[in-house]
Formats: structure tokens, sequence, C-alpha cells
């Protein structure tokens, strides 16, 4: 199967009541561990890369090592995403590099530019096949809120319903990332985690069957954390959103969810543990091959969070 667009995962994620993992990818690595998950849980999977994986690995390299995926795999939906594209020019970009679905992230400018800017990536992504997510609200309000910013400094920087209605209807997007009290990073909480599932659901009936994303949304896994603690790391405040309320809203109109941070820390937290406990270890691949089946684990597990598992049939 060749690459595809979101619209029938959408669709089957709508009716079904899960969401689909958007999982970034860096390196052969990250990618091949996401793929093997995906595979035996048969899942349908949205592969993300960002600006700054493009110019980490450079998008040929990258685009090679996702081609395979979809070669080894014709069985399996996989979705090739643009993730936080900043203007028309990236997005444009990565359509005319193959993506089947891109972001456009105009959200930290004023309403009025954001649907400008997005409206203009949907042109041009519409006359190319290609779906569009955008993005209205501000990721991490409520983090500012347990410093101690006022409830009324919060609501500001989540997505507000109104404004999301006009959004979509005037730039004629595909899918939106709503701000939710989510933030993106390892350290999202200062204390109780707290998320606006009111706002989602809210939304959601705002816009009835129009998909809705969450960015930010690792869960910090308490294995990985420990693990990279113990061998030398530091990072024992790092708190993410509970998998309980990604369960939630995931029954909501919440149709993809996003991940980075947890493929991250999976990948740190054994690559610490292998220098570690084996201090003249030199080989990468005894220390790459233990990281990439820890996100291998991590992602499988995931699937069943967002409900995902089994379902790439009839996302097909
Ligand atoms: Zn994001």
């Amino acid at each position: 199967m060749a690459l595809v667009d979101t619209r029938k995962m959408f669709d089957s994620a709508l009716k079904g009541g899960y969401a689909i993992g958007g999982f970034n990818v860096n390196n052969m690595e990250i990618t091949q561990g996401i793929v093997s998950a995906v595979a035996e849980e048969k899942a349908p999977l949205i592969l993300q890369v960002s600006r700054g994986a493009r110019a980490y690995a450079s998008m040929a390299y990258l685009k090679a090592i996702i081609d395979a995926a979809v070669a080894e795999n014709p069985n399996i939906p996989m979705v090739l995403h643009l993730d936080h594209g900043d203007t028309f020019e990236t997005c444009k970009q990565s359509i005319d590099d193959g993506f089947t679905s891109v972001m456009i992230d105009a959200s930290s400018r004023p309403f009025e530019e954001n649907i400008k800017v997005t409206k203009g990536v949907v042109e041009y992504a519409h006359d190319n096949n290609v779906v569009v997510e955008a993005e209205l609200g501000q990721l991490g309000g409520i983090e500012e809120d347990v410093a101690g910013v006022s409830s009324d400094d919060v609501s500001e920087h989540l997505t507000d319903p109104d404004e999301a209605v006009e959004f979509v209807e005037r730039t004629g997007c595909d899918s939106l990332a709503v701000a939710c009290g989510t933030s993106h990073g390892a350290y999202k909480f200062k204390s109780e985690p707290k998320l606006a599932l009111d706002v989602i659901q809210e939304i959601g009936e705002r816009l009835p069957g129009f998909p809705l994303v969450m960015h930010g949304s690792s869960s910090v896994l308490k294995e990985f954390k420990d693990l990279i603690n113990k061998y030398g790391g530091d990072m024992p405040d790092a708190m993410g959103v509970p998998e309980s309320a990604i369960s939630e809203a995931v029954k909501m109109t919440v149709c993809k969810v996003n991940i980075d941070t947890d493929l991250r820390m999976a990948m740190t937290a054994k690559v610490r543990q292998v220098f570690a406990e084996k201090p003249r270890e030199f080989d990468p691949r005894k220390y790459l091959g233990p990281a990439r089946e820890a996100i291998k684990a991590m992602v499988k597990h995931k699937l069943h969070i967002l409900g995902c598992a089994g379902k790439a049939a009839e996302c097909s």
C-alpha cells in the first residue's frame, strides 16, 4: 500500500471512538521501533516529521526509510505528516516531497492572520490531494496556572469553541489541533496534571464529526523516567498527560494524539542503561538495538491506550 492520507483513518476513528497515534521520527531505529509495533498490533499509523527532523536527518534519508517501511508492511495504512509547518513555503515543500498530510501552525499569529495563512495552505494542499491540520489556541496554559497565574489567564490560552467553529468554516482545514491544557516536552505540569476535557467536549458538540488533534500528549512513563534518573539522568520533575485522560479524549472527537517525548525518553533510558551496566560497550548496535526494542514495546502499549490496535483494515 502506498502512503495514504488521514481521511479514512479519521472517519473510522470517529465512528469507533478511538484515535490514531502521530509518532515523530528522526532516524532509522525510531522508525523501525514504531513500525514493528503497528505491524504486530495491526494498527494504522501517522508518521510525523518536524522541521527539526528534516534538518537533522535530511528529507531524502527520512523519505527512503519511510518508503522502506511502507514497502515492507503492505497491510498497514501509513500517513506521512509534516508536524508544525510554520509557513506556506514549508508546507508546500513537504507536499512537493510527497507528504500526504501537512500541519500549518500559525497559532501564534493573530486570529485573522492564522486564517489567512491556513487558507492558503489548504488551497495548495487540496489541489494536490493532501490534507491539512491547523492549530488554534496555545499549548501549555495550565502549566502556567499551576505556577500561579489566574484561571482567567489560563482560559485565554485554551482554544475558544466559537473561534474554532469560525476558523474551521473559513479555512476549510481537515483537522484542528486544539489547546486543552497539554504542552510540549517532558515537563507538562508542575503538580497535578489538569486537562480541559470540557473544551474538547464543547468543540466536539459544536463541530460534530470534525477531527480534533491533541499535541503534547506524551505520558512521561514512569518506567523510563525512573531508568533515566537511576542511570545518571536528572529529570525528577518530568510529568506528562495521564493515559486515563487520553482514553477519555479519544472517545470524544479527538482522532489523532501526538507522541514524541515518550519515544525520546524510551530511547534515552535504554541507552543510559546499557552505558551504565556495560561501560566497555562501544558497538552502536548494542545500545541502539535495545532502544529500538523499548520504543516498540512502548508504542504497542500506546496503541491500546488510543484504541487503534487491530484497526488497520478498517482504516485502509
Ligand atoms: Zn505539537
